[in-house]
């Protein structure tokens, strides 16, 4: 940081990404992307619209097809979607907005909510999650503030009913419940109908995950009109064109193959169930998870040496610094041959461990 930097921002602890090494060179189970490509249609809408003459055009910013092809996929109008440039921007755009009477959001969660808060100046409390990572409704009802929930959570991959969602939008219509489904469609349950009912509700996805687009950046928000608009507002204050021609392209036709991405989903999860079983099987202890990553540790094995044998092996899993969950990481959930060799280097790193 230096002098010029605001110096509202000069306290600003910053988001890390996971590592993307450049090589290629390791297994990366690390940032919960998809392990299989996009689609033939989306790979063909990402080759059309890359032509120079579709590029030399600004993008809509509307992103009517995009919208439409959404609405149509949830059963909601145009009016009731927002587009943007991956989850995060909506996110940030929802801290931006609706967060003045302050957030809660779990002590345990997706590493971003606290920066967005920070970055905003808004006053947000980090819950406790009960023993074994459970959120407890009874923590966020009537608390007149603002609440963010990933459902499932990350990193641990328990998930909340629709019932708890309803209650929470129940007990404070003033306020917006904002339900993060990035991994819901790995045997979560959507509050996307919820929205039809409760105008505070705003439900966020995404294309990274099981649509395998991680790279274009497209997020998408389904709510009432009232919250849509809203976010437009900040949108179109902050930057209109957010969805690029290609991204757009790519999303619209990834919704015109449903089969192909449903059929990876089912794959990894039947590699989660897999490979949760395996992992049991030495030693660790396995959170259940309804996302397409576990959350595990190993008394055997400190959490942050048994990440740093596996990159040694150049396999990448996930280590939060965080001292509450410094025994665990997250690993995403690859295809099976993936996995197979994560436990054959797991083998490995136990036995060396035993043996000294
Ligand atoms: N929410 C959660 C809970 C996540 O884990 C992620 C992925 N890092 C995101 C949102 C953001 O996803 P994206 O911006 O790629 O849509």
């Amino acid at each position: 940081m230096s002098r010029f930097l605001n110096s509202i921002y000069q306290t600003l602890d910053a988001y890390t990404p996971g590592e993307q090494p450049k090589d290629g060179a390791y297994i990366k189970l690390n940032t919960n992307e998809s392990p299989y490509p996009a689609g033939p249609a989306t790979v063909k809408a990402v080759t059309d619209a890359r032509q120079a003459a579709r590029l030399r055009l600004y993008c809509d910013p509307d992103a009517v097809a995009l919208k439409d092809a959404l609405a149509e996929r949830y059963g909601v109008k145009r009016s009731n979607v927002f587009v943007s440039n991956g989850s995060d921007d909506i996110l940030n755009f929802s801290f931006m907005a609706f967060a003045q009477d302050g957030v809660l959001f779990p002590e345990i969660t997706y590493g971003f909510y606290p920066v967005f808060g920070d970055l905003h100046g808004v006053e947000y409390t980090r819950v406790p999650l009960k023993e074994g990572f459970f959120v407890d409704p009874e923590d966020y009802k009537g608390k007149g503030k603002m609440i963010v929930l990933a459902n499932p959570n990350a990193p641990t991959g328990r998930a909340l009913g629709l019932d708890v969602i309803a209650e929470f939008c129940e007990s404070d219509p003033d306020h917006v419940i904002l339900i993060d489904e990035a991994y819901i469609d790995f045997g979560g349950i959507s509050a996307v109908p919820l929205t039809a009912k409760y105008e505070n509700l705003l439900v966020v996805q995404t294309f990274s995950k099981s649509r395998s687009l991680a790279g274009a950046r497209l997020g998408y928000a389904i709510a009432s009109e009232t919250l849509i608009n809203d976010l437009e507002r900040i949108k179109y204050s902050t930057n209109p064109y957010n969805v690029n021609t290609v991204s757009a392209a790519a999303g619209t036709a990834a919704l015109s193959e449903p089969e192909y991405y449903r059929e990876n989903c089912r794959k990894i999860m039947e590699t989660r169930e897999y490979s949760a079983g395996r992992l049991k099987e030495l030693g660790f202890e396995v959170i259940p998870s309804v996302a397409n990553f576990l959350f595990v540790s190993n008394p055997k094995i400190d959490g942050k040496e048994f990440y740093l044998e596996l990159k040694e092996r150049r396999i990448l899993i996930r280590h939060f610094d965080n001292p509450a969950i410094t025994q665990y990481n997250r690993i995403t959930v690859g295809t099976r041959e993936e996995m197979d060799q994560l436990f054959a280097a797991i083998r490995d790193i136990l036995d060396r461990k035993e043996e000294k």
